[in-house]
C-alpha cells in the first residue's frame, strides 16, 4: 500500500510566469491522484526545527528565515527567489517528508511526498536549484534519530546530481548516497571520484551518464551499479530522491527516459526494500518539470514500486 504525503502550504510559494520549478507542478501531481489513491494532507511536524537543525547549520536556517521576513527576493542567487511564503512552503515540504518518515519506519508500506519546493541541492549551509531546505536529508535524519534506525540507502535518480544530500552525508558511515544523474551538468558534482571521506569514505556512489542515455542503459546502470551498493549497505530504510527530470521531453534536462522507465525503476527499488528492509521504501519528490507529463510519470513510478506482498 501506498500513501501520499503532501504538506499544506506547498503551493504557497510562488516565484512568478515563467518560473519552472512552479505550484503548477504539484497542482498537476496532486490533481492526478483520484480517490482511489490514498493522499494525506499535513501540518507542521513536532520535530521538524530540531531535525532541519541537524540537517542545515542554525546560522543558515536563520538567515532563511529572517530574508523571508525582511522580503527579500533572493536567498543566494536567482535560483532561489523569495515570497512572503518561500519560507512557509519549505517547512512545509520538510514536514510532509517527517510524516512521510515516521509511516515508512512503522512498516505500514511505501511513503511518497509529493512536495515542493524540492530539497536535494540544499546543502547544510546553502540554498540551491530552486532548494531551500532538504527534504530527502531532513527524512533520513528523523529516521536516525527520532526512530533510532542505524542505516539509511539513499538513491537519488533525477537527472540532476544530488549535490545537497551528497554533502550533508559525505563523512557519514551511516549513510549511503547513491545517484545517477546527467553528466557534466548542472550542478558540476557528482562525478565517479567523489566517493565520501574520513569515516564516510566509500558511502557515495556516483554514477555519471552521458545526455542522451535512454532507459536500456539507465536501467542498467541501477541494476548493475546502484542496486548492489545499496543492498551491500544493508540499510533499515531505503529513501529515495525521485526526480522526474530524465524523462525523454522535460523541459530541464537531456536524458531520455519513457514513462514506463520510470514504473521499472519502482519495480527495482520495490524488489530490493522486500529484500534488504522489510519493505520499508520512503520517495521524496525532486524535479520533473514538463506539466503535462509529470502526474502520469508520479503515478507510473508509484505503481512500479507498490508493495508487492
Ligand atoms: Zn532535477
Amino acid at each position: 500500500m501506498t500513501r501520499i504525503f503532501t504538506g499544506i502550504d506547498c503551493l504557497a510559494h510562488d516565484a512568478g510566469y515563467g518560473f519552472p520549478e512552479s505550484p503548477a507542478r504539484l497542482e498537476r501531481i496532486l490533481g492526478g491522484f483520484d480517490s482511489s489513491w490514498d493522499v494525506a494532507e499535513v501540518s507542521e511536524h513536532p520535530q521538524l526545527m530540531e531535525v532541519l537543525e541537524t540537517v542545515h547549520e542554525p546560522r543558515y536556517l536563520e538567515i532563511f528565515r529572517r530574508a523571508v521576513e525582511r522580503g527579500d527576493g533572493l536567498l543566494g542567487s536567482s535560483d532561489n527567489p523569495l515570497t512572503k511564503e518561500t519560507w512557509k512552503a519549505a517547512t512545509s515540504a520538510a514536514s510532509a517528508a517527517l510524516s512521510a518518515a515516521d509511516w515508512a519506519a512503522e512498516g505500514n508500506g511505501q511513503a511518497f511526498t509529493a512536495v515542493r519546493p524540492p530539497g536535494h541541492h540544499a546543502e547544510s549551509k546553502l540554498a540551491m536549484g530552486f532548494c531551500y531546505l532538504n527534504n530527502t536529508a531532513a527524512a533520513v535524519e528523523h529516521l536516525i534519530r527520532s526512530h533510532g534506525f542505524e542505516r539509511i540507502a539513499v538513491y537519488d535518480f533525477d537527472v540532476h546530481h544530488g549535490n545537497g544530500t551528497q554533502e550533508i552525508f559525505y563523512k557519514r558511515a551511516d549513510v549511503l548516497f547513491t545517484s545517477t544523474h546527467q553528466w557534466p551538468f548542472y550542478p558540476g558534482t557528482g562525478s565517479a571520484t567523489e566517493t565520501g571521506r574520513g569515516p564516510g569514505e566509500g558511502k557515495t556512489l556516483n554514477v555519471p551518464l552521458p545526455a542522451g542515455t535512454g532507459d536500456r542503459d539507465f536501467l542498467s546502470a541501477i541494476r548493475d551499479s546502484i542496486v548492489p551498493a545499496l543492498a551491500r549497505h544493508e540499510p533499515d530504510v531505503l529513501v529515495v530522491s525521485a526526480g522526474f527530470d530524465a524523462w525523454r521531453d522535460d523541459p530541464m534536462g537531456g536524458m531520455r527516459l519513457s514513462e514506463t522507465a520510470f514504473a521499472e525503476i519502482g519495480v527495482l527499488l520495490r524488489e530490493l526494500a522486500d529484500r534488504v528492509c522489510s519493505g520499508r521504501l520512503l520517495s521524496v519528490l525532486e524535479g520533473g518539470y514538463d506539466l503535462d507529463a509529470l502526474s502520469r510519470l508520479v503515478r507510473s513510478y508509484l505503481r512500479g514500486s507498490e508493495q508487492t506482498a
